[in-house]
């Protein structure tokens, strides 16, 4: 469909083009028959697709197409593997192509704030480096096969709780550093053909209304070429809407949205060029979404179902593992307990509830490879909280009889959800209960855990091994059992940090806010940036995960000792497995400015690698760093700065564990804006080489006599009084210098300092 688009527009009567600013019905845009523009298909997403029914309506969750199901979002970011989320992302877009579908709504690359997030499941991390390296390769993964996605919930929709109204409060810094950050890198690495506007409204203003989001930075400064799409039902006035930068709502309005188009570009209200250029660029995306239809496209499920069992592989992470209890023996007699291993939890609620091609159960996939004796008991209700007396009796002779218990729980269904939030991180009374009676009678237990984010685990003491399974999809059962019999050595690490306890969390005080006002007082410390400067032990570190294998840095590198800002810097690390199985490492990468004029975290992802490694092997890993690595926002200059200075590299395995260090100069090229006035302290003035020679002529008639003198003998004296100088403003030298220093002579200098 090679067409002149804007030939098209000027085709098109009012009506036609306010009508296809909203959506034909749930799932479809329209088309305008008489100008052959044809209806596409959008659809859920994001770690599968959810094709319904074109009659279903949004509420009917539950049924659709099969599709894969490949672990949610948490899991994907726990691979940390670009590669493979890549591929994820073929394989999402093979389907869509096989099922008519335009547009996959996903990925979704809200930061993690609390863990109570009832979404956050469908998000990547509390980091907003990986979540936009994560998003960025399950869009171009999808895009590869001439499907869209949909990056979401952009802005800074952080909890379900009032979604649609909640205002979230949040200071520039933190916006730009943290919640955009992670749509950022994915706008500019993937360029996604569609963003989908978020519910809440950011700083007073509905996401949907919002232009300086939706135009000045989505699309002028970050460069989004596709349309913006509303998320269902997010939107409050379409016109306004349309004005600011949001071209399509979803889903139909039934006519509603372009009758009031239509009424205000006719009263002058809206501008029809406003109108025609969101029109612009859905047909844009239609005409892309034509040209790379292969309607004879069908996908290989088997392919599929095997590549989720690989994702889920490298999404699971070893928490735990005391004495080497993993991997078990294939002849282990152990007894399988937990109604979540012959019914696994491996997706979350809402919509992104996929039906999947196939299940495998972590019961029967542990069957097939084991030749020990299995036992199953099932050791709690799935439906309710309450402890079965009966069930528990049973699981607990299961496993006092075995050699080793490997339990089956976690968070069921009605705990997590899009819609609503968390009201705590705790498990189920009866699965908290289940473990602490099967750890009584069976010191060999490992606790297979099913669950979208965090929880507390007062337990962890006593067990001897956890592997967090998180939503690992529709191989969720088998991927396990592959985890757990050592035929694939767990390679995960966590993408967000388990704090001991909620209460820790940084956001704890302000979530999820009052009324319909959520403020982020946390600013940007959030997730580790947070556990760090506060020095707050936590339950499991962000970055972190074991492996059967074990691994050792040596010879890091960095290609030059001082960079100027504009320039990129190798460096370089060798990483050996040196351990006796093969296995897969995740190398971090995180800077640390080591003396800052603003407030930053100790230190901050900036790169990483994930290398797999046969025993003895050892591989060297290279990474380049920019600008980017080593800035903050500022806000004055409405850019991202470096402050010149010192930054230590510092690379190893975890957050939390730091192998090897260096440090790096980097110097700025960007003079901040300066401008001096009487109230610029002395302290300032003379701690700049270049403003300190203007100003100590006046300091030298200050210090002639006096109190002031510079005269003293007495070094601590001396001290004393420049530490005192330091908080005085410039015009306390008139009033303490008793008339030698003069109101023109603070003016003249003014004036000096002002045209350096
Ligand atoms: C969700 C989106 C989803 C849309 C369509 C909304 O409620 O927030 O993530 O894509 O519905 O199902």
């Amino acid at each position: 469909m090679e067409r002149d688009l804007k030939q098209l527009v000027a085709q098109m009567t009012l009506e036609e083009k306010a009508g296809l600013c909203s959506g034909l019905d749930f799932w479809h845009l329209k088309g305008v028959e008489r100008l052959g523009i044809p209806s596409i298909m959008v659809t859920d997403g994001p770690h599968g697709l959810r094709k319904q029914d074109t009659s279903a309506d949004h509420l009917g969750l539950t049924n659709s197409v099969p599709a894969t199901c490949f672990p949610s979002a948490v899991g994907l970011a726990s691979s940390w593997n670009r590669e493979l989320i890549r591929q994820v992302g073929v394989a999402l877009g093979e389907e869509c192509q096989a099922e008519n579908v335009a547009v996959l709504l996903g990925p979704g690359a809200n930061i993690k704030r609390s863990p109570l997030n009832g979404r956050n499941f469908e998000y990547f991390s509390e980091d907003p480096y990986l979540a936009s390296e994560m998003a960025a390769n399950h869009i171009s993964g999808v895009q590869s096969q001439g499907v869209g996605t949909s990056l979401k919930h952009f802005a800074v929709n952080n909890q379900e709780h009032r979604r649609m109204s909640v205002d979230a409060v949040v200071d520039e810094r933190t916006l730009r550093e943290i919640y955009l950050a992670a749509f950022e890198g994915a706008v500019k690495q993937a360029q996604p053909w569609t963003i989908m506007s978020s519910y809440n409204r950011v700083n007073g203003t509905y996401v949907s209304e919002n232009e300086r989001l939706l135009t000045d930075i989505l699309r002028n400064e970050w460069g989004f070429e596709g349309f913006v799409v509303s998320d269902w039902g997010a939107v409050n006035e379409q016109v306004d809407s349309l004005a600011a930068g949001m071209d399509l709502e979803m889903p139909s309005s039934n006519g509603i949205g372009e009758h009031k188009i239509v009424a205000a570009v006719r009263e002058g209200r809206l501008s029809e060029a406003e109108l025609d250029q969101a029109v612009l660029r859905i047909l844009g995306i239609i005409q892309r979404a034509a040209d790379n239809r292969r309607p004879d496209a069908t996908y290989d499920k088997a392919a599929h179902h095997q590549l989720a069992r690989q994702t889920a592989q490298e999404s699971m992470v070893l928490l735990k593992n005391e004495g080497g209890l993993l991997p078990l023996s294939k002849t282990a007699n152990v007894a399988v307990i937990g109604g979540f291993a012959t019914k696994s939890r491996y997706q979350g609620s809402g919509s992104s509830h996929i039906v999947p091609t196939r299940l495998d159960q972590a019961y029967e996939e542990m069957a097939k490879l084991s030749s020990g004796q299995l036992v199953y008991a099932q050791g709690y209700p799935m439906e309710h909280d309450q402890i079965d007396e009966a069930l528990l009796a049973e699981a607990v002779e299961a496993a006092r009889n075995a050699e080793t218990a490997v339990l089956f729980v976690g968070l069921p269904d009605r705990y997590e959800s899009e819609g609503f939030d968390r009201q705590h991180l705790q498990l189920p009374d009866n699965h908290l209960k289940l473990i602490e009676e099967i750890a009584k009678v069976q010191p060999r237990t490992v606790v297979v855990l099913s669950n979208g984010a965090p929880i507390e685990m007062p337990w962890l003491g006593k067990v001897q091994a956890v592997l967090e399974g998180y939503l690992g999809g529709q191989a969720f059962g088998s991927a396990v059992a592959d985890l757990l019999y050592g035929d694939a050595n767990p390679s995960g690490k966590l993408a967000e940090t388990f704090p001991l306890a909620l209460a820790h969390n940084p956001s704890h005080l302000n979530f999820p806010g009052e009324g319909d006002r959520v403020e982020y007082r946390e600013g940007i410390f959030v997730g580790y940036r947070y556990y760090e400067a506060k020095q707050l032990p936590v339950l499991f570190p962000f970055g972190f995960g074991l492996s059967y294998t074990r691994f050792e840095y040596t010879g890091l590198r960095i290609s030059q000792p001082r960079i100027q800002d504009t320039e990129m810097v190798e460096i370089e690390v060798k990483v050996k497995n040196i351990g006796d199985r093969a296995g897969k490492e995740i190398v971090q990468l995180y800077v640390a400015d080591v003396h800052s004029q603003v407030i930053r975290p100790q230190k901050e992802l900036k790169e990483f690698a994930k290398v797999e490694l046969q025993p003895g092997e050892e591989k060297t890993v290279v990474f380049k760093l920019g600008k980017r690595a080593f800035a903050y926002y500022n806000t004055l200059l409405g850019d991202w700065h470096v402050e010149s200075g010192e930054f230590l590299i510092r690379v190893g395995g975890a957050s939390d564990r730091i192998a090897c260090e260096e440090s790096i100069y980097v110097e700025s090229t960007v003079e901040l804006p300066q401008s001096y006035t009487r109230n610029s302290t002395l302290g300032d003035l003379l701690g700049n080489p270049k403003t300190a020679s203007l100003v100590q002529p006046l300091m030298t008639t200050f210090q002639q006599e006096g109190a002031f003198s510079a005269e003293s003998e007495d070094e601590s004296h001396k001290g004393m009084m420049e530490a005192i100088f330091k908080y005085m403003p410039l015009r306390s030298l008139i009033a303490f210098s008793g008339g030698r220093v003069t109101e023109a002579d603070i003016e003249a200098v003014l004036e000096s300092l002002n045209t350096l």
